[in-house]
């Protein structure tokens, strides 16, 4: 089943999961964590398909990030290993994690570089009953393919993801979790149209803009 994203739709925060699949982490240079890498993205990046994404004046490189979110329905605490994990999930979506690679590199810290305004793009809508445990998952920029990864290479696992995020906070319904990205990211510039696709669920489509 599709549902529609609302309007007003805002989640409480977007958990991030970063290096989740190996051959990412090499790509920047980075080891594969012992456990889940997590950071937030500001709800206020967040726009919808067709939407454009807008490079800002600070950075000189910006770049995608092709992702699988989970989304939330029941608000979820201290999962225990024995629980469905699935029923507190709504369903999936695309995401794209767009950062903004030299500030995220130069700050250390990943706030300013991921949370500029329409860097969260996610559509077309949210798909529920998916398996998503071997999915492909697939960033286009002007049709031609830059990454392409299948969710069974993640190093943590959806359901792996939830019960261990739901112990570092309490997850609410409609809070998003980008489940990292796999090799292949690359630069964006402006004229770009850049695309999300996973399969059972979509296209997320996103042309590119700069900031005048
Ligand atoms: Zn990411």
């Amino acid at each position: 089943m599709k549902i529609e994203i609302e309007k007003d739709y805002l989640p409480s925060k977007i958990v991030c999961v970063g290096r989740n699949y190996a051959d990412h982490a090499a790509e920047l240079g980075n080891e594969v964590p012992k456990a889940p890498l997590l950071f937030l993205k500001a709800p206020s990046s967040l726009v919808r398909n067709g939407e454009p994404i807008v490079i800002p004046p600070q950075s000189e490189r910006v770049e995608h990030e092709a992702e699988l979110a989970i989304v939330m329905k029941e608000r979820a605490k201290n999962l225990r290993d024995d629980e469905d994990v699935f029923k507190y999930i709504l369903g999936f979506t695309c995401l794209n994690d767009v950062t903004a690679r030299d500030i995220q590199r130069a700050d250390v810290q990943f706030t300013r570089g991921k949370s500029f305004d329409t860097f969260c793009p996610i559509g077309p809508h949210i798909g529920t009953d998916l398996e998503v445990s071997d999915v492909e998952v697939q960033c286009r920029v002007n049709g031609e393919i830059r990454q392409t990864g299948r969710t069974s290479q993640m190093v943590f696992p959806v359901e792996f993801l939830v019960r261990y995020i739901s112990r570092q906070m309490t997850l609410m319904p409609g809070d998003l979790i980008a489940t990292g990205t796999p090799a292949g990211v690359s630069k964006l510039e402006p004229g770009d149209v850049c695309e999300v696709v996973i399969e059972g669920i979509g296209t997320l489509s996103n042309p590119v803009e700069a900031k005048d």
